[in-house]
């Protein structure tokens, strides 16, 4: 099948914190390939920015080491001859009128200032661009996941960005929406009769998502020891992909019709409040342990600090108070140092009512769908067939299994690939509308205060292992299972 990539306007894109791991690793990378695919129009503009004393050419050889390999490297020269840097500090005046000119050079290119800095400077740098009129015409501002902590500091961020960025200029990225698998969600529930009509409580037993990474927190430990699992991927990507499995169906694909849905559902998951917290939600931290057959430090030492209380596991049944879903419980895990790297969606059905075979034909087993996010993005369903061939009428229970990587024949590419390009599009669908992102914190905060004012520390759990043993017992003490296959 033939791929093709949609023309774009040319653009300038300003990174801050063009120097740091999420724009070496991840978005120059992107921009890399979509310029590999003819995307880049010739007079679009890269511009980096951070405090280091660099110049374009020293930019651009930092970024050639980590670009090299990533893909036809005889091309790498004349993409980095699209890439600029500036120096500057986000809090200091100096710098910004000669930014403000270099950015003038080009008055009739889309504008996005990608925020890839710690949120503490996203107030500071919006309030200069506004200061030199940067926020007018077609211009654009992308921030970076949490927007605040709580509901308190997203507010006064959103407040703060709102005063310079109006709403519809502002894109807040979620790179999880961005993922093919996410994106099949909406074609697999809307684009075939098959599933909509038992996608409810009548017919569905649960629902199981799965975000498991094998790394520590590395050099990340300072920031992360800040957020902790809840904030830093239940409040937000967890969040958005239970909401892509529970939205009504939206009108349309148009960005307001899917927003207005998903924010439909963020408003009606029951809040676990007080009490209730202990009995829904598990909290982790990781030990020392064998992760991947080697030997790795537990968090504590990784970050040199032995009182930390942060949870780097973090489990919890959620419910969601509206028809469809009443009473089917949503089971969400994610964490640190865990055997396995991989985030799924699995969706549960319940078991036929009534079964006409006997007992030695083997257990009757729920028909599963499950969505891999990663590492190998594809769709499994799982079925019930008869084993082939003599012997009586034996049961299996298989997967229909596709690959996407193995059915299309083409490399899967990053998430920011595409956000980036829906950016510069003007095309919020896959970005988080403000009150999408309040309505998640609305139901995070009360877990937060109550594990704050509880005390407790993390339970703690061995690095490689699936979490602290509370976790299996949460789902268990619901006659359920986590989904083995990921296991
Ligand atoms: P990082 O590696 O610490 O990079 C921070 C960048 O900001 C550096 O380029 C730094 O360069 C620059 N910076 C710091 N202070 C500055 C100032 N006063 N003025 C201008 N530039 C300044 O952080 P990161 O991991 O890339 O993360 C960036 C953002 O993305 C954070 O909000 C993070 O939560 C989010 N995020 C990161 C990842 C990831 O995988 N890394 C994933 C999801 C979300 P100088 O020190 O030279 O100024």
């Amino acid at each position: 099948m033939t791929v093709t990539s949609q023309p774009v306007e040319a653009f300038d894109l300003v990174i801050f914190g063009g120097t740091g791991d999420l724009a070496v690793r991840k978005l120059l990378p992107a921009l890399f390939h979509r310029f590999l695919d003819g995307q880049i129009p010739a007079s679009s503009r890269i511009i980096g920015i951070a405090r280091e004393t660099l110049d374009n050419e020293g930019y651009r050889a930092q970024l050639r080491g980590a670009l090299v390999g990533s893909g036809d490297d005889s091309r790498l020269d004349a993409f980095l001859q699209q890439v600029g840097y500036r120096p500057l500090d986000a809090r200091k005046p100096e710098g910004w009128s000669d930014f403000a000119e270099l950015i003038g050079e080009q008055p009739d290119h889309v504008r996005v200032f990608y925020l890839s800095t710690s949120p503490e400077l996203f107030v500071d740098i919006c309030a200069r661009l506004g200061d030199f009129g940067l926020n007018k015409g077609a211009s654009r501002v992308v921030m970076e996941k949490p927007v605040g902590r709580d509901l308190a500091s997203a507010n006064q961020i959103n407040d703060a960005v709102g005063r310079v960025f109006n709403e519809s200029q502002t894109y807040r990225i979620d790179h999880y929406l961005g993922k093919e698998t996410v994106q099949n969600l909406l074609a697999l529930r809307f684009g075939n009769a098959l599933f909509e009509p038992l996608w409810n409580a009548g017919h569905i037993d649960h629902v199981q998502i799965t975000v498991a990474e094998t790394l520590g927190v590395g050099h990340r430990a300072a920031y992360y020891d800040r957020a902790g699992a809840l904030r830093d991927m239940l409040q937000n990507h967890m969040l958005q992909l239970l909401c892509m499995v529970a939205m009504e169906p939206p009108s349309s694909l148009s960005p307001d019709a899917v927003r207005d849905e998903k924010l439909k559902v963020l408003n009606s998951l029951k809040p676990i409040e007080g009490g209730q917290v202990a009995q829904y939600t598990v909290r982790g931290q990781y030990r020392a342990g064998v992760a991947e057959g080697t030997s790795v430090p537990g968090y504590l030492d990784e970050l040199g600090d032995s009182k930390s209380n942060t949870e780097t596991f973090v489990a919890l049944k959620a419910e969601i108070g509206n028809w469809r879903w009443a009473g089917v419980p949503f089971y969400l895990r994610t964490g640190k140092r865990l055997p396995h790297r991989v985030s799924e969606i699995v969706v549960a059905f319940k078991p036929v009512p009534h079964s006409i075979f006997g007992a030695d034909t083997g257990p009757l087993a729920q028909n599963r769908l499950v969505l891999r996010l990663q590492p190998d993005e594809g769709v499994k369903l799982w079925l019930t067939i008869k084993h082939p061939g003599p012997g009586g009428l034996r049961l299996r229970h298989v997967p229909l299994d596709m690959s996407f990587a193995e059915a299309f024949g083409v490399q899967q590419r990053d998430a920011y690939e595409r956000l980036l390009l829906d950016v510069v599009r003007g095309n919020p669908t896959l970005f988080m509308r403000r009150d999408e992102v309040e309505a998640a914190w609305r139901w995070a905060d009360p877990i937060l205060d109550a594990w704050a004012a509880g005390g407790e520390s993390p339970r703690p759990y061995a690095a490689g292992s699936w979490g602290p043993s509370a976790a299996v017992a949460l789902i268990e003490r619901d006659g359920r299972t986590w989904n083995e296959d990921s296991d």
